[in-house]
């Protein structure tokens, strides 16, 4: 009986290989550091030689497996099954993943963005079950997000909706973005920025104990903001409060176009802890004129790492 199903998540630094049983829960996993070195075929040849690896040392013959959900931080065309454009590994833009790795691996092949995967897994799963409408926001490196409008993952015209990230929160801050604008919320929010907002004011002159904990500037990340913020460094303090403000906004405005209270976050930068996470919270409430009356509800992943992977899963028909 094929009652297993195997889930992917490529992402810009690490790829995670999990097998799951019937009911979606997951019963082993590998992961791999991403080699952006690689051609399209040499990838897809590594993930069809991890996803049979990974159901032999489980037991698992292939016949047994419904299909490979894989996710990837893409734009993709559903109907053609094309990675469209993928900001961090540059060798899948405009690749016919689908048929490449279900070529490999003789077996059903299904695509989504990884914001996506994670919304559906969230709210199938995870801190969002019960709510029909909710928003998932990932807080990392990059922010990405899914939404899920009237209980169904909502892709948009191209399958592009949901790349929260790049909403406009300001015209006077931030960095240039790969998505073209400088001010969009990932472009002052993301981990990538915030540390750079770090390391921009180190190299300004401003003493901090940031520097400490990353030993020099460029290993600046946020985990070296946020043990500095538990020695309340004045720095890490406002690396930390900007940061958040401007996720407040890009809530708000989130807000006002779906009338949708239930955010889920998920994402290494929510390590930076309830400083950040309560601020990003007062944020949204000081801007959000029904929150009184509607009290927003900002919910912690509860699927964590394994979000986007679960949702991959779950796609798997
Ligand atoms: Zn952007």
């Amino acid at each position: 009986m094929k009652k297993y199903a195997i889930g992917i998540d490529v992402g810009g630094t690490r790829i995670q290989v999990g097998l799951f049983d019937e009911n979606t829960q997951l019963l082993s996993k590998k992961q791999y550091l991403t080699d952006k070195e690689m051609s399209a075929a040499e990838l897809m040849d590594f993930l069809s030689g991890r996803v049979k690896a990974l159901a032999a040392s489980a037991g698992v013959p292939l016949s047994d497996i419904r299909g490979v959900g894989a996710a990837f931080p893409s734009y993709i065309d559903y109907e053609k099954g094309i990675t469209v454009e993928t900001s961090n590994i540059i060798c899948l833009n405009d690749q016919p993943v689908r048929d490449m790795l279900a070529e490999r691996l003789q077996m059903p092949v299904y695509l989504d963005n990884d914001g996506n995967l994670a919304a559906l897994a969230e709210h199938r799963l995870g801190a969002g079950r019960g709510h029909d409408d909710l928003i998932y926001a990932e807080l990392s490196t990059g922010i990405g997000g899914g939404l899920i409008l009237n209980g169904r993952l909502y892709r948009g015209m191209h399958g592009m909706a949901g790349e929260i990230g790049h909403m406009l929160v300001s015209d006077s801050t931030g960095y240039p973005c790969g998505c073209g604008v400088t001010g969009c919320a990932q472009s002052i929010s993301s981990g990538l920025y915030m540390a750079r907002y770090a390391m921009d004011r180190i190299k300004e002159g401003e003493e901090s104990r940031i520097l400490d904990y990353a030993g020099t500037i460029s290993n600046i990340d946020t985990v070296a903001v946020g043990r500095a913020l538990s020695v309340n460094d004045p720095l890490a303090l406002e690396v930390v409060n900007r940061g958040a403000e401007y996720l407040g906004r890009m809530f708000h405005s989130l807000n006002q176009i779906f009338d949708i209270n239930v955010f889920i976050y998920g994402g290494g930068v929510t390590n930076l802890g309830h400083r950040f996470i309560d601020r990003m919270i007062a944020a949204y409430r000081h801007l959000s004129l029904m929150d009184q009356k509607y009290p927003a509800q900002f919910l912690a992943s509860t699927l964590g790492d394994h979000a986007s992977l679960t949702g991959a899963a779950l796609i798997v028909k």
